[in-house]
């Protein structure tokens, strides 16, 4: 059974854009899946649909079972979505964000294991520090927490190192492998070969809003 099930999706912005056309892809539980393609290629599109922030032209996305039309909380809840931009409230804490974002998504107060988060991607110290002393290294693992608060199976990550420096990326990769070492399923966008080549067991290669390729990385490498 699937965590991700993507059948024939087409997406056609207003103005007649095709971003997504005809995609289907079916991502396993338990893996550590690469979207791979160029700026513009359509990965965004497609995250943004599983977030429900773009609305489909055509097709079927099933998460965790759940049809995004036919069940949509249960399939938001499934997942939990670290997006591109770093935009934090510079006057909140760690711990304040991750309490806001747990009331959001209806997480008792008891069930709240804000610290134990904080701490599986190494804030627990900068709990009570305001975002706006945070380093960009931090403001991206704070924005992984967010996305971790409802205990997701599913963790989706766009672009989570464009721009940043290797040092950082390092962290940033060894803190996503251990979570999907620990059972969370990772679907990561990126538009760097190496870093899919270096995390991901599965690839899919997507450019100009189609799948050109959708192999295990080993069998990928031996022919790029
Ligand atoms: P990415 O960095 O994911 O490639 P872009 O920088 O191309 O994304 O776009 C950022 C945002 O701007 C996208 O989320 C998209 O909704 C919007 N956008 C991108 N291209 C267009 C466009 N041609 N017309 C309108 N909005 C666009
Ligand atoms: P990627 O994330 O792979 O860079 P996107 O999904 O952001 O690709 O974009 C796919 C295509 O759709 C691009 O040509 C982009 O310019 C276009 N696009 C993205 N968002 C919009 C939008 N809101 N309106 C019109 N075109 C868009």
């Amino acid at each position: 059974t699937h965590a991700i099930r993507i059948e024939g999706l087409s997406k056609t912005y207003k103005g007649g854009k095709v971003a997504l056309s005809d995609v289907s892809l079916a991502i396993p539980r338990g893996a550590f899946f690469g979207l791979l393609g160029p700026n513009g290629a359509g990965k965004s599109t497609l995250i943004n649909i599983m977030a429900g922030l773009v609305r489909k032209t055509r097709g079927r996305v099933t998460i965790w079972d759940n049809d995004i039309d036919k069940d949509e909380r249960n399939a938001r809840l499934a997942i939990g979505i670290v997006p591109q931009e770093l935009n934090l409230d510079p006057f909140f804490t760690p711990r304040e964000m991750l309490e806001v974002q747990a009331g959001l998504y209806g997480v008792p107060a008891a069930e709240r294991r804000t610290l134990a988060i904080l701490d599986a991607v190494g804030l627990a110290d900068k709990a009570d520090s305001y975002a706006r002393s945070l380093s960009g290294g931090m403001r991206r693992r704070l924005l992984v927490a967010k996305a971790m608060v409802h205990r997701p199976p599913i963790l989706v990550l766009d672009e989570p190192t464009a721009g940043v420096d290797i040092a950082l990326r390092q962290q940033l990769w060894a803190m996503v492998r251990r979570l999907n070492a620990q059972g969370t399923t990772v679907l990561l966008t990126t538009h760097y070969l190496e870093e899919a080549e270096e995390l991901c067991d599965q690839i899919a290669i997507i450019n100009h809003g189609r799948v050109v390729a959708c192999e295990p990385t080993s069998t990928l490498l031996r022919r790029v």
